[in-house]
């Protein structure tokens, strides 16, 4: 096997064992990037020195015993990540200069815990959208198909793990963005829940949404993965004191007396029925396992796309106006039009005389879904201990399919969106293939429960173990 197939918890075995050292690893994906990448356009920027010089360090750190989860271990950060010294473009023609001074705290993290920098991953411009076809350079393929999209926003960092050009990747969850690109790239996808992780130095997209997560080929990869970046920022008021919990512990556990909802609102017309039977297969995998599935109704879904656009554009019009000119890069001549589109509506809505007709009524809508979720998980309700459902309505589409009707591009953000809206946790895993197009399964849980996902996402890999059913390149 080629050292670049290995997942983070072996690569971690093999160079705690010396049996490979970070150099040689960040030589094999190097390779690999120069080698797969020009077609698929995973990555904007590539280090390759910098890569070297910090793989070289991780050795040195590894020769002295030392050891944390992502000592030595090749991941790519998306472009939103601000790094210092390297270029941070948000995949937007405004920034495309823009070399930070600083670099934002979960880079810091990654950093001071050796994980090796290979580049920055390719996104729709300021993560607005569902595709990846919204960057303004090249879009991203999808590996297992490359007429298809690989979803989006974090377009690069999946394609990136799934086509085994890094062991992980960062990304970022305003609305379905881990997670709707997991699904279609046969990868793991965990959006965190809301101030588990820091955003100082991510260049913010709605601030009241935005999650900070990232994408692994396992569950156990995953919560490795979280083990380095959760925690209390003094730099972000929303990371709570809460200790990070040992994220790999129970992982093991199965799913055995698990309560696990089943939301009707997620199984209705425009669901592909190909995607509803293989859901259905997943969730029977789970129940012979020992897991009890509950029907369950979270009646307010039905507005959580027009909340999501009503509230998102709102904060995403404030966040952009920073984009003068005066400070960062270009000015605003250069927003491509989806972040103009956005900057109108945000600004429409937020404007006097509609506010209260539209902002504040999303506002007050917000508050219902989440209390939908509440009454799902608590005991003296439904009291189930997970949610699951499909990621995405509909299979990876083809390039250019939904770029002339926003619409239907913002429709397939339908099963994520809620989650931001209500601030709870969510992993996808790989649920199978479909026309040889992966797709993938969403686990939902209370504030706070990533625990509960790894365990539930883990048990299912265990049995289907999908991710290693690698792209053909
Ligand atoms: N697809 C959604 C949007 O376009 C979500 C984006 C995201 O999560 N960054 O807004």
């Amino acid at each position: 096997m080629s050292i670049t197939a290995l997942t983070i918890e072996e690569a971690r075995n093999l160079l705690d064992t010396k049996q490979i050292s970070s150099v040689e690893l960040t030589q094999g994906f190097l390779d690999r990037i120069k080698k797969y990448d020009e077609n698929l356009k995973a990555f904007l920027t590539v280090v390759e020195d910098t890569a070297l010089t910090m793989a070289n360090k991780a050795d040195k750190r590894l020769k002295n015993g030392e050891t944390t989860p992502l000592l030595g271990i090749p991941i790519a950060l998306k472009d939103l990540f601000v790094t210092q010294g390297i270029r941070t473009t948000a995949a937007s023609r405004v920034l495309e200069n823009y070399v930070p001074q600083y670099d934002g705290t979960v880079v810091r993290r990654l950093k001071d815990a050796g994980a090796v920098i290979l580049g920055k991953t390719n996104c729709d411009a300021w993560a607005h959208g569902s595709s990846g076809e919204n960057s303004d350079f090249e879009p991203t393929k999808n590996p297992y198909n490359p007429a298809y999209v690989p979803g989006g926003s974090s377009s690069g960092s999946p394609t990136a793990v799934a086509a085994d050009m890094c062991l992980g990747a960062t990304g970022t969850d305003t609305g379905g963005s881990i997670r709707l690109p997991a699904g279609f790239t046969n990868t793991v996808g965990l959006k965190p829940t809301y101030g588990r992780v820091s955003r100082y130095g991510v260049i913010a997209m709605a601030s009241s949404l935005d999650s900070i997560g990232h994408f692994t080929k396992t569950s156990s990869d995953s919560a490795m993965f979280l083990s380095v970046t959760a925690g209390k920022d003094p730099r972000d008021a929303t990371t709570p004191e809460k200790a990070v919990p040992d994220y790999l512990k129970d992982i093991q556990k199965g799913v055995k007396g698990l309560k696990i909802g089943v939301p009707k609102e997620y199984f209705i017309k425009g669901l592909d029925s190909r995607i509803k039977i293989q859901t259905e297969q997943a969730l029977g995998i789970l129940e012979r396992q020992g897991a009890k599935l509950v029907e369950i109704s979270l009646p307010h879904t039905e507005y959580a796309i027009a909340v999501y656009y009503i509230v998102q554009t709102a904060e995403v019009s404030s966040n952009l106006a920073r984009y003068d000119g005066t400070r960062f890069g270009h000015d605003r001549s250069h927003f491509g039009d989806e972040a103009k589109r956005r900057i109108m509506l945000g600004t429409y809505v937020l404007s006097a005389g509609y506010y209260d007709a539209y902002y504040k009524k999303a506002m007050q809508v917000r508050t219902l879904i989440k209390q939908d979720f509440e009454k799902a998980f608590d005991p003296a309700d439904n009291g189930v201990d997970v949610i699951i459902t499909p990621s995405s309505p509909t299979l990876p589409w083809k390039f250019g399919e939904k770029m002339a009707d926003p619409l239907k591009m913002y429709l397939s953000d339908i099963f994520t969106v809620t989650a931001n809206l209500a601030g709870i946790p969510g992993l996808t895993v790989p649920a199978g293939f479909i026309d040889g197009l992966p797709n993938g399964l969403q686990i939902l849980g209370p504030h706070f429960s990533e625990e509960l996902l790894f365990r539930v996402g883990h048990a299912f890999e265990s049995e289907k173990a999908y991710w290693t059913e690698k792209p053909a390149l």
